[in-house]
């Protein structure tokens, strides 16, 4: 009896030990997430939300990056930094349609200046799909590996009739001899559990989300658009018609967006929210 209890203590303690473990392990000591801007959009609040008619509704473009031990991470890369002097001539449209906003600090040379990173430092970009509000300056980082599924890349080239509107050819025009580890589901980019690509089709044929696990803060996922709103995740509504590419895909993107919140606590990072983007620490501060 006393020895089985001995045992029974042994191999408690050594499950202890693992988790602690797996837990050290992905949230590396010195990883820090960094949040930007790359200026806002102004439409009519039903654009990111079915059913809503609110007017002149102001989201921020957010994009991310993480440094982390193994090397640095760009999380999404905002507006194609011609739209500062010609959003109409670049935007077409849309410029207006969205009230697009971006300001010579939003260029993201910039934004990246302000935490000491060049282009050039970037060793992976993760684009969570190919809007141009995303993707917008992903051709500012020739040499470093993308991150993206095969079937954003099919979506952004050849799109599907009805769902062209939101890509702009000239925003990867230069971009196929890229390199580019192509997705058809999930990645777990350092192998530690500390940065999860996971694939969420739903709002484009091959958009993703990231999970980023930091020592202090936790868990922190960048949705890119695989949830608009917090009010979208927290009422379970979806983008209209032009947003939602698969409906069904959408909500099961939310029901894994929600068991994480709840199941890690994770804290949710909205590209679009104007809420949660206010209340979020901006560079040069950071997560960790
Ligand atoms: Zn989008």
């Amino acid at each position: 009896m006393l020895r089985s209890v001995r045992v029974l203590g042994t191999l408690l303690v050594a499950a202890l030990l693992l988790t602690a473990g797996s837990a050290a392990a992905a949230a590396p000591a010195g990883s820090k997430l960094y949040v930007f801007t790359s200026g806002s959009l102004t439409a009519n609040k039903g654009a990111f939300q079915q059913g809503a008619t609110q007017d002149n509704f102001t989201v921020p473009v957010g994009f991310y990056l993480l440094k982390h031990p193994r090397g640095t991470v760009l999380f999404d890369t905002g507006n194609n930094d011609r739209t500062i002097s010609d959003a109409a001539g670049y935007w077409g449209p849309l410029a207006k349609a969205f009230g697009l906003k971006m300001t010579a600090d939003d260029a993201i040379d910039t934004q990246l200046a302000k935490v000491g990173v060049k282009p050039s430092d970037v060793r992976f970009v993760i684009l969570g799909h190919m809007h141009l509000d995303h993707a917008g300056n992903m051709q500012k980082f020739p040499n470093a590996t993308f991150i993206v599924q095969t079937d954003e890349l099919h979506a952004a080239g050849w799109p599907e009739p009805g769902y062209k509107i939101f890509y702009i050819p000239g925003d990867f025009s230069e971009a196929r001899n890229y390199n580019i580890r192509r997705l058809a589901g999930n990645l777990d980019v350092f192998g530690d559990g500390s940065l999860e690509v996971i694939r969420s089709p739903g709002h484009t044929p091959g958009s993703q989300f990231a999970i980023v696990r930091l020592a202090k803060t936790g868990t922190v996922v960048l949705t890119s658009d695989a949830c608009y709103l917090k009010e979208n995740l927290d009422k379970n509504i979806i983008p209209g018609t032009g947003a939602s590419w698969s409906p069904a895909g959408l909500y099961e993107g939310y029901d894994k967006l929600r068991f994480l919140r709840d199941a890690e606590g994770a804290s949710i990072f909205f590209a679009h929210d104007p809420e949660v983007f206010k209340a979020t620490k901006k560079a040069p501060e950071y997560y960790e």
